[in-house]
């Protein structure tokens, strides 16, 4: 199997276009009145308030970087606190009529979909799947005729779908009242999952059809069934949805061309096929859902202890982070089998480098591995096993003599890591 091809689901923006999609945002902002367009009047990312006492952990990507670690997420996303309401859309066509009832597809993905973001954000983001059409949409083309494949632009193909899943919903939908578009396709349209991964997202891409008044620039699409014939289909076969919603909240892809090495099965942005997961720590903080007296930025030279509780669970300081220059840090998190973390065979501290100048898909994020070559502590289908016991225990440390760092594990008390940070 190839297994590097599953995950190709990026958000397909030249970096040209996304510079041009800024500006015109900051033009167009104070005109804008739906909810799909997320200026400044909406719950966006970017209008989080941050502490000032963290500005120097708050790292961010240069110009050209199309989607980016960085904090805080540029506008054009979708909010991610509070009401999230997504518009769910279940399309076929001619030559790919849809089997079964369009609303034993939506079922594929909720309600788990909304349970795995509301355990994810504490309760923060209240995700509320709508289907105002119970019906198949039939497009009026054949599936052939858009050119879909894996890595196509969204020009013309998408455009063109885009424009006839308006024309065909817009009778039944107000486009206006939503925050991003779920399109669910009949599975028999395109090839299997296990050959190609089709799946896609849209994000931020406000050159897209307008609908009510609004550009629908927030678009998941999802193809297939990601199922690994294990026979967990139905308890993890909804993990795609999160993953593309994901990217229209400003996620990057945590996989690289090479696969899953770089993060492993510790971000649902790295590996979304198999168990369960969670996202890191860092991208809790860039949605929102860990507040900033949660995050302890070490960016003094000297020796600072900090005390962790698991991700998993709410309340307490969960991230600490120690910037090495404007676009780049560490970032330390308790990791413990609980909440959407189903698949942690080694619970400890993970450390993993942010870099918001790397490009969504080139490896933004890099897990560093306590036992390296070790072969893993599981071997679940489709968890990235070298790195699943790439977490830090007492008496171990994280050393990067370049920049005169050290990370160690001082102790652990019922989950709570006390993290020893030595800088120049
Ligand atoms: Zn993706």
């Amino acid at each position: 199997m190839q297994l590097s091809r599953r995950w190709i689901c990026r958000p397909r923006r030249s970096p040209l276009l996304a510079a041009l999609a800024a500006l015109v945002l900051a033009v167009t902002a104070t005109a804008s009145t739906g909810r799909l367009s997320t200026g400044p009047q909406t719950a966006g990312p970017a209008a989080l308030a941050r502490s000032t006492a963290l500005g120097p952990c708050m790292i961010s990507g240069t110009m050209g970087v199309q989607m980016s670690e960085g904090v805080p997420t540029p506008p054009g996303y979708a909010r991610s606190t509070g009401p999230v309401r997504a518009l769910n859309l279940m399309i076929d066509f001619s030559d790919a009529p849809g089997e079964g009832r369009a609303t034993d597809r939506l079922g594929e993905f909720f309600p788990q979909t909304q349970e795995w973001f509301r355990t994810a954000s504490y309760g923060r983001m209240d995700y509320q799947p709508h289907a105002p059409v119970k019906d198949w949409l039939r497009m009026p083309r054949p599936f052939s005729s858009y050119g879909i494949e894996r890595g196509a632009p969204f020009d013309p193909g998408y455009r063109e779908l885009v424009q006839d899943i308006v024309e065909k919903a817009d009778p039944e939908v107000d486009f206006s009242t939503y925050d991003l578009v779920n399109i669910l396709i009949t599975p028999n349209a395109g090839p299997s999952a296990l050959d190609t991964v089709l799946s896609v997202t849209f994000a931020g891409n406000h050159e897209a059809p307008v609908a009510d008044g609004v550009p629908v620039s927030n678009a998941s699409f999802v193809y297939s069934r990601q199922d690994d014939g294990s026979g967990s289909y139905r308890e993890t076969g909804f993990r795609v949805l999160p993953h593309e919603n994901g990217h229209v909240f400003g996620l990057p892809d945590l996989y690289t061309s090479d696969g899953g090495g770089a993060v492993g099965h510790w971000d649902i942005m790295s590996e979304d096929w198999g168990a369960n997961n969670d996202l890191l720590g860092w991208h809790k903080w860039k949605l929102g859902w860990l507040d900033d007296d949660q995050i302890s930025c070490a960016s003094d030279p000297g020796t600072t202890d900090h005390l962790l509780g698991p991700l998993a669970t709410p309340g307490g300081t969960k991230l600490a982070f120690i910037p090495l220059d404007e676009q780049t840090g560490y970032a330390v998190e308790v990791r413990t089998r609980g909440g959407n973390d189903d698949a942690v065979c080694k619970p400890g501290v993970l450390i993993y480098r942010v870099d918001a100048d790397v490009d969504t898909g080139h490896g933004p994020v890099t897990v560093s591995d306590s036992t390296r070559d070790s072969g893993g502590c599981t071997r679940r289908p489709n968890v990235h096993a070298e790195l699943s016991d790439a977490t830090y225990v007492p008496g171990q440390s994280f050393v990067d003599p370049d920049k005169d760092i050290r990370i160690s594990v001082v102790s652990a008390t019922d989950d709570t890591y006390r993290v020893r940070v030595t800088r120049s």
